[in-house]
């Protein structure tokens, strides 16, 4: 399949964004990748090894789900592709389990990676138990305390989780010490990057072991529909790799309107906000030109969340360029409107969805829909984690709720 002008170009740009903008001493490590990666992800042998982990492991296909209740609320067709009821509960373990297989091909024997709401990490800990690797997460000190089940989690898998107390403590502090690690160790580690961020390969390398999701769309609606791609889909972006899944397969169909929601926090004229599209600026972060969030020094400035998984500062290249060319349309979601929708979705469907799914819930809020209108809204994850926050916010410790 040819993807014309969203396609990644052999330098690594998605039009003007994109690249691998890197120290020398992290050369080595991102060109045996990149001189490998294709080559090894078109093995026959690599894709039945995927595809039977993808299905017997994660319990991929995941459901593509008619949500009635929300339907009739909506006056529109809503499906929810159910990423949330993979194993270790997102789209996470997706990329996971390619870049392991990646890993082990390419004779690694020490996997790092970063998270920030913890799913990443979860899932990374999860593929290296599975394939017996050595396992260091590097994870913010404000989300390894507001994320604690999922810290519990990794290191029961036998990963170390490492707090990393540089900046905000987040998601962006955690991505820089895991960058000095691999500088530190180019010869034996892989650093498996959790979204599509990064220099190039990466964001063409995570956006193609996501696409199963949009792949397995185009099936599932043709069967519930008749018709094999939707009039719209929505997700949430962080950095955006369950986005970039979602809208794989439909970027170069026209007839399909791409919507990404960013966590906007308190609001976009607010400085507590995480919506990089509404208020950034191109410059380079992590190894890659994109748009991101900062100051007119070219600071970066701190994002704010309160979903974890939305907390940075940056949109992956993909997106950057999706946006620049108005090919997608990104929407900014409050955490007010993200938790309403979350405790919306509970009741109408029984689903407790993650707190950065149900930042692509709220957009239903702000597209314009139909009656006859076909709308995937990408479930990257489920809510078991964000119990406190929903706890604390909706009060349900009082026996009165
Ligand atoms: C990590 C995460 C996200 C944000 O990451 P993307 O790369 O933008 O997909 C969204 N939803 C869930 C459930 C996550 O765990």
């Amino acid at each position: 399949m040819t993807k014309s002008n969203y396609n990644i170009n052999d330098a690594g740009f998605y039009g003007e964004f994109g690249g691998a903008f890197i120290p020398e001493m992290l050369q080595k490590n991102v060109t045996e990748l990149l001189d490998n990666y294709l080559k090894i992800m078109s093995d026959p042998e690599f894709k039945t090894e995927l595809r039977t982990l993808l299905t017997d492991y994660a319990g991929r296909p995941s459901p593509l789900y008619y949500a009635s209740r929300l339907s009739a609320q909506y006056q529109a067709n809503i499906y929810l592709k159910r990423e949330d009821l993979n194993h270790t509960g997102s789209h996470k373990i997706n990329n996971a389990l390619g870049q392991i297989l990646l890993a082990e091909r390419l004779g690694k024997k020490r996997i790092i990676a970063e998270t920030g709401a913890g799913q990443h990490g979860v899932a990374t800990a999860t593929v290296c138990a599975l394939k017996g690797l050595e396992c260091v997460v590097y994870m913010g000190e404000t989300d390894v305390k507001r994320q604690a089940p999922n810290v519990a989690r990794m290191r029961m898998l036998g990963a170390k989780v490492v707090p990393v107390t540089s900046g905000n403590r987040t998601l962006k502090d955690a991505t820089n010490e895991a960058i000095r690690d691999w500088i530190g160790h180019p010869e034996d580690t892989h650093y498996i990057i959790g979204s599509v961020v990064g220099p190039h390969p990466y964001p063409d390398l995570v956006a193609r072991f996501q696409s199963v999701i949009s792949e397995e769309m185009q099936e599932q609606l043709l069967s519930k529909t008749g018709r094999s791609y939707p009039d719209a889909v929505i997700a949430c972006v962080g950095g955006g790799s369950n986005a970039a899944g979602a809208f794989y397969h439909f970027i170069d169909n026209p007839d399909v309107k791409l919507y990404g929601a960013e966590g906007a926090g308190k609001g976009i004229d607010t400085p507590e906000t995480a919506a990089t599209m509404a208020v950034g600026s191109s410059g380079i972060l992590h190894g890659s030109k994109i748009l991101l969030m900062q100051d007119k020094y070219g600071q970066i400035t701190e994002p704010y969340s309160i979903s974890a998984g939305l907390d940075y500062p940056g949109v992956g290249p993909l997106h950057s360029h999706l946006h620049a060319t108005g090919r997608a349309t990104y929407l900014s979601v409050t955490d007010e409107q993200a938790l309403q929708a979350a405790l919306q979705i509970t009741r109408l469907e029984g689903i407790i969805p993650a707190l950065e799914s149900a930042h692509a819930l709220a957009a239903l809020n702000m597209i314009p829909l139909r009656k006859e209108m076909n709308v995937v809204v990408n479930l990257s994850g489920r809510g078991d984690k964000d119990m406190d926050t929903y706890t604390h916010y909706f009060g349900f410790d009082n026996e009165q709720n």
